[in-house]
């Protein structure tokens, strides 16, 4: 690979001390969103920033934002950036890297003396794991607008509501109307993050350019049979709950298998079970299960999901059940800007890397993004697909490169914004 203009010897210094912040066991980090360990990060992220030349501020939600001013007034900004809080057992990388390579960017660019047109942001979102108050992205959906009623109020485990932890970190809920972003604030969204998976490994290629974020199809499905004596009910007279979600669990696996093997990157999993009266000698009378279902294109998933709810209603027939299907969540998959795609690619050709496309499973700050503006991710090959763990781990090599092509695709989506910016500062004078 060419020679870096990013440094990075002071992003992995910078991840390094980061990381002694809610330090657990040797490589872990446990520092949940809000709590006191947060604080601090904060205000150490905040002194990078502001090393970096950035103007920072914490918004009335919690967030750390970052802003370079550009030549071009009132022009929409580019935002880059993702999260620094943690799961309680987490590792030193998830959402950091796409924070600390944020600004490692923006201070390189000001080293090199490059003076933007369009102005440059670079957030550090507030929880976006969720796990404290059981709702993820909250900075980011608080700062477009997205909070939904009663979020205040939630209580995490020990009886904190979100109120008041915000109000101690230095929040303020009063004036959440204060911190929303109007439409056209931001032109375009950049998150560096970890892959969170095993592809880029098995590949056995640094970095990759995300095409989407696939989103999840979540039921709650329940089987009703009838109970009997597990002794002296025939095999023939049985309406067995079990056997027909065992047959639906398998079949599950069957169908995103066969998609898997065709190249796709579907993904369906039955991950909990609840069988009444859950004795080993009466016949299952009632099994809930659940359903996850991804893939980053809707027509395939709707298609697989025409298909699942076939296979329960068939199931349920040959087996005397009946059958209902609740559905949680249905997200759509969320694409990726094909332009900035196309100048990652770029800029991944310049720096001789070969960067293959993937998709998303799991959410990110990104995914509130989408809704807002274009959006683009680059993911980093993390070892062994481990992550919320603290045996996650990506080498410095790896976030080297992957913040350079962070920096280097900034340059390119500069050039297009001033253009465009340009443009329309052109248009309105010929208007007026
Ligand atoms: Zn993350």
């Amino acid at each position: 690979m060419e020679q870096l203009v990013i440094n990075a010897d002071r992003v992995e210094d910078r991840i390094d001390r980061l990381a002694l912040i809610g330090k657990i066991s040797e490589t872990g980090v446990c520092r949940l969103a809000l709590s006191r360990e947060d604080r601090l990060a904060v205000d150490v992220v905040r002194g990078w920033m502001e090393e970096a030349g950035l103007v920072t501020r914490i918004d009335a939600f919690g967030n750390l934002i970052g802003r370079l001013e550009g030549e071009i007034a009132h022009a929409p900004a580019i935002m880059l950036g993702s999260h620094i809080d943690t799961q309680p057992y987490a590792g030193r990388f998830d959402g950091i890297i796409g924070v600390i390579g944020a600004i490692e960017v923006v201070q390189s660019m000001v080293e090199q003396g490059i003076k933007p047109a369009v102005s440059l942001e670079v957030a550090s979102f507030v929880d976006e794991e969720g796990c404290r108050w059981n709702k993820g992205l909250f900075g980011v959906r608080g700062l477009l607008g997205k909070l939904e009623d009663g979020e205040l109020e939630r209580t995490d485990k020990n009886g904190v509501t979100r109120r008041q932890a915000l109000l101690d970190f230095g929040g303020d809920p009063e004036g959440f109307a204060t911190s929303i972003y109007p439409p056209g604030k931001i032109s375009a969204f950049l998150e560096m993050h970890i892959e969170q998976g095993p592809i880029l490994e098995s590949l056995n290629r640094q970095l990759g350019i995300v095409t989407g974020i696939s989103g999840p199809l979540w039921w709650t499905v329940d089987y009703y049979g009838f109970a009997g004596h597990a002794g002296s009910v025939p095999m023939t007279m049985r309406r067995d709950a079990l056997v027909g979600a065992a047959k639906v669990i398998s079949g599950l696996n069957e169908i995103s298998a066969r998609e898997a093997e065709n190249g796709s990157p579907t993904v369906g999993t039955v991950g909990s079970l609840k069988v009444f009266p859950d004795s080993r000698n009466i016949i299952p009378e009632h099994v809930q299960f659940t359903v996850d279902l991804r893939d980053i294109d809707l027509h395939l998933r709707n298609r697989l999901e025409g298909e699942l709810r076939q296979l329960i209603e068939d199931t349920a027939r040959e087996h005397g059940l009946r059958y209902e299907i609740r559905e949680d969540t249905n997200s759509e998959p969320r694409y990726c800007a094909p332009e900035i795609m196309a100048m990652i690619r770029e800029a991944a050709g310049e720096l001789e890397l070969d960067a293959p496309e993937l998709m998303s499973g799991p959410f990110h700050d990104s995914l509130s993004m989408s809704y807002y503006c274009d959006y683009a991710m680059i993911f980093v090959r993390c070892k062994d697909g481990i992550s919320h763990n603290p045996a996650e781990y990506s080498s410095k090599e790896d976030i080297a490169a992957g913040t350079e092509l962070l920096y280097r695709t900034v340059q390119k989506l500069l050039r297009r914004q001033t253009e465009k910016a340009t443009q329309n500062i052109a248009a309105k004078e010929t208007s007026a």
